[in-house]
């Protein structure tokens, strides 16, 4: 059985930005038999529904910014990973909802200042730390379809 930490919207918790899901029937009956564990950083650190973030290069690097606010969203997804995966071990395989600056692998975007895109295959914040960690990760789009 593998262990697979999955985004909570695909598994159909209502925790986007909306307050909906992304439930992902087709994906979860290939999961069947696995292990899964969710996760969503987004609604642990600022609740469902929340203002949308983008991912913006600044001269810190990739940073996660509010889009109603501008305030700095980073650390407290950032912290969320690394909390995450100290705790749960051996993950197996990570899949993340695609294009989310949190959760997406190859599919996030990263604009710069003025909001011109730079980047739309970039990992998002969560994605990163499962990157960094050595986890297999894949979006979940990739995942129907390569399985
Ligand atoms: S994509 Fe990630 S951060 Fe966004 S709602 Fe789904 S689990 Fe939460």
């Amino acid at each position: 059985m593998r262990r697979v930490a999955i985004s909570a919207c695909l598994a159909g918790k209502s925790c986007r930005y909306d307050g909906k899901d992304n439930y992902a029937q087709a994906l979860l009956e290939m999961l069947e038999g696995d292990e899964l564990i969710l996760f969503c950083p987004e609604d642990s650190a600022f609740g469902s529904p929340r203002p949308t973030m983008d991912l913006i290069e600044t001269h810190r690097g990739v940073e996660a910014v509010c889009n109603e606010s501008g305030v700095l969203r980073s650390e407290a997804i950032r912290a969320y990973a690394r909390n995450f995966f100290d705790q749960h071990g051996t993950i197996d395989l990570f899949i993340g909802k695609d294009r989310s600056p949190s959760c997406g692998v190859c599919s996030a975007r990263v604009y710069d200042r003025e909001k011109n895109l730079l980047n739309s295959a970039a990992a998002g914040l969560m994605a990163q730390e499962a990157i960094d960690r050595n986890i297999t990760a894949v979006d979940a789009e990739k995942f129907e379809g390569q399985v």
